[in-house]
């Protein structure tokens, strides 16, 4: 067999099972992933789906702060979490709210809003800022009247 006719066919033969494509895609999968052990991430990319063990996403983390920071063109409340991909953003509460579903995401933002709610209620006269914007929230509560018409279903809920 010439050299040649030996290297066409390793090159048929990997096209043929579509080899560097998946290895190429595993390659990249780890790199996005950024996989702390790169050969086992791309070992099981390049399995079939079925035989893949479940690799279980891990669960995103709201870090909660005693006084959350707010967004500061909006003055929005924010919420830094810190995605499967491990990159930490920094998130405003209203892209937290599904306000068709009228639910909120994280059971940490829930509980914190219901909280700042519980605060609000027994301390009423004391100033505070909506936490959707810059304005004055209502006594008593935590969204300023704009606010309330807009997102108040889904966090008083
Ligand atoms: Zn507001």
């Amino acid at each position: 067999m010439s050299a040649q006719t030996a290297a066409e066919e390793v090159s048929s033969y990997l096209e043929r099972h579509n080899v560097k494509r998946r290895v190429e895609d595993a390659i990249n999968a780890a790199v996005k992933a950024k996989a702390l052990n790169p050969l086992e991430f791309i070992a099981e990319e390049l399995k079939a789906p079925s035989e893949r063990s479940s690799r279980e996403p891990d669960p995103d983390i709201v870090h909660i702060a005693r006084s959350q920071p707010r967004d500061w063109r909006t003055g929005a409340i924010c919420f830094d979490i810190t995605y499967d991909d491990e990159v930490t953003r920094r998130v405003p509460i209203g892209r937290l709210m599904d306000l068709k579903d009228k639910t909120i995401e994280f059971d940490e933002v829930t509980n914190a809003i219901n909280d700042w709610i519980d605060v609000a209620n027994k301390h009423p006269y004391i100033r505070r800022h909506c936490i959707c914007c810059r304005s004055r929230a209502t006594p008593g509560k935590i969204l300023c009247k704009k606010c309330d018409t807009r997102v108040g279903e889904t966090v008083y809920a």
